[in-house]
């Protein structure tokens, strides 16, 4: 797209010529109806748990409060769907501050033995819960990687995350991290339920989920692959992804040595 704006150069009433100024407005009209989508993306997936927390709180008003048993399964409903909506003002956070200040991303020594081992910490009580395994796989000596170790935990901790969710009950989690050339490749593999071959371009997108209703069950935000996406990129690194339906998938993660 060209727009066009003219200028007419005048000496008193006198028409001397005329600037013609033109500049792509491609660009710029892209970038607009990307931000006017993730207003309208972003309104629509925190109204989802408001409205139905509202609905609950209607129904135990209007009498249902009497019965023991509703009300509490209400509150738990209640419950969940507010943590979901504070989980995905969270990530939002996370995303616009990646955003808005990758030049604050620290440029310093993580050593991602100590992070991978304390996932095993953070996740111990679902990993259990599930009876899933979890494997964990680090090459000998491995030195550490240049970035944010906030940010290095984080990405860990949301394919984790991710793995423990889409995994079936008795699966296998593992993570391994080794060096290759200038990078440090940590995976993140699970014998969970696949992702569609044609989901895989979109997966890393904000709020792009393979199955809404499964997302939600699980509490998901549909914006923790995201940040993954744009963490890994502020610290130079590059994220992937191989799976195969119903037998699991394999993220990898190249970070900068
Ligand atoms: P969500 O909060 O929905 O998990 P994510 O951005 O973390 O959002 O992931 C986007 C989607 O990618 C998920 O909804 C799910 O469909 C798919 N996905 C992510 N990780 C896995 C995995 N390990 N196995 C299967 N599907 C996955």
């Amino acid at each position: 797209i060209l727009r066009v704006h003219i200028t007419p150069l005048k000496d008193g009433d006198k028409m001397m010529g005329a600037v013609a100024v033109m500049r792509d407005i491609t660009e710029i009209r892209r970038l607009e109806r990307v931000r006017r989508d993730f207003v309208a993306n972003v309104s629509h997936e925190l109204k989802t748990p408001l409205t139905s927390i509202k609905g609950f709180v209607e129904t135990l008003l209007s009498g249902a409060k009497n019965d023991e048993k509703v009300s509490r399964r209400f509150l738990e409903i209640i419950d969940f769907e507010a943590t979901r909506l504070s989980n995905m003002i969270e990530d939002l956070l996370n995303l616009s501050e990646i955003e808005n200040s990758q030049e604050n991303f620290k440029k310093e020594k993580v050593d991602l033995k100590e992070i991978i081992e304390r996932l095993s910490i953070i996740f111990k009580n679902r990993l259990t819960a599930k009876n899933l395994s979890l494997d964990i796989n680090i090459q000998d000596e491995l030195p550490p990687l240049i970035g944010d170790r906030l940010w290095a935990e984080q990405v860990m901790i949301n394919l984790v995350d991710n793995a423990v969710k889409y995994t079936p009950d008795s699966g296998k989690i593992r993570v391994s991290a080794k060096e290759a050339g200038d990078y440090i490749i940590v995976e993140v593999e699970d014998t969970g339920i696949g992702i569609p071959e044609e989901d895989i371009p979109r997966l890393f997108e904000r709020f792009y989920r393979v199955d809404k209703a499964r997302s939600r069950v699980m509490g998901g935000t549909g914006l923790g692959l995201a940040i993954v996406k744009h963490a890994v990129k502020a610290m130079d690194g590059e994220v992937s992804v191989k799976s195969q339906v119903g037998k699991g998938s394999t993220f990898t993660v190249k970070f900068k040595k």
